[in-house]
């Protein structure tokens, strides 16, 4: 799970230059870290897969979600194919007072 790390140091990134940023334990010591750079049109995803511990860092197309989904992106084990998912955090920060 360096690479992304490796990355950020490379380019001198910084917080202002992400437009999202998340790392997530997944269950059984998976986890999922999921950097978007400002202006690029790809994600970049590390992963330690749950179900192998297989690790890898993938570029995918980043896209929008609707507002109602659950899940922000997800990305396929290259190994064992299993699945895994971003889901967005709730009770975040919230710009709009409730609207339903
Ligand atoms: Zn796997």
């Amino acid at each position: 799970m360096e690479k992304i790390s490796a990355m950020i140091k490379e380019r001198g990134l910084k917080p202002a230059d992400c437009a999202y940023h998340t790392l997530r334990e997944l269950e059984n010591g998976g986890k999922i870290r999921v950097l978007v750079v400002k202006g690029e049109k790809n994600a970049h995803i590390e992963y330690i897969c749950p179900q192998c511990k297989h690790t890898d860092c993938v570029t995918q197309e980043w896209k929008e979600v609707s507002k109602a989904a659950k899940i922000r992106a997800s990305v396929k084990c290259a190994k064992c194919g299993f699945m895994m998912k971003v889901e967005k955090l709730k009770g975040g920060k919230k710009s709009k007072p409730k609207e339903d």
